[in-house]
């Protein structure tokens, strides 16, 4: 969905989404699945700056990283930045001031594409290693025995040869 900049009336806009997820393809292999998207927007605008503030919430599928089922996470963020004309573009030293303000994104010809947005926050919230449990036991690395369901049979290997070499330090 886009907002044209210039249909924001004074006294704000308030916009309510629900997306289908066919919308949000292309979140990268990781993600396997997106449920429908919730989310609400309270726009502002003072000049050409716009107030961006709101929330959103779905369940993403992933793949757990340690045995590899499929589970569903919850994601929800709530958002607050201003929205400045990509074509006002500080210069160089404000820039630099603005250079890690996390805050301030911009926005290009007049228009603020707010499923792109989402999908920026869907992608920030997704997990560099999902766990279908914290305690999740994973598959055996010799068998391939997923380990919270049963305990194989393979032995670990014995000793450990950074342990006995230690000893043998230790020993001197
Ligand atoms: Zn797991
Ligand atoms: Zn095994």
């Amino acid at each position: 969905m886009e907002i044209k900049v210039i249909d924001i009336p004074v006294e704000g806009l308030k916009v309510e989404l629900s997306e289908e997820a066919a919308v949000f393809k292309g979140l990268g292999e990781d993600v396997k699945a997106v449920s429908k998207v919730l989310a609400s927007f309270s726009l502002k605008k003072v000049s050409t700056t716009v107030y961006l503030a709101g929330n959103m919430e779905t369940e993403i599928g992933l793949v757990c990283s340690r045995c590899g089922k499929p589970l569903e996470a919850h994601v929800e963020a709530r958002f607050k930045l201003d929205l400045v004309p990509l074509e006002n573009l500080p210069r160089e030293e404000e820039k630099e001031l603005h250079a890690g303000d996390l805050d301030v994104e911009f926005y290009k010809n007049g228009i603020i594409d707010l499923k792109e947005f989402l999908r920026e926050q869907i992608l920030l919230q997704v997990p560099m290693k999902p766990l279908c449990s914290e305690d999740c036991r994973g598959l055996c690395q010799y068998c391939g025995q997923d380990l919270n369901i049963a305990q194989c049979a393979c032995e670990p290997p014995a000793g450990h040869p950074g342990l006995s070499g230690l000893k043998d330090l230790m020993g001197k």
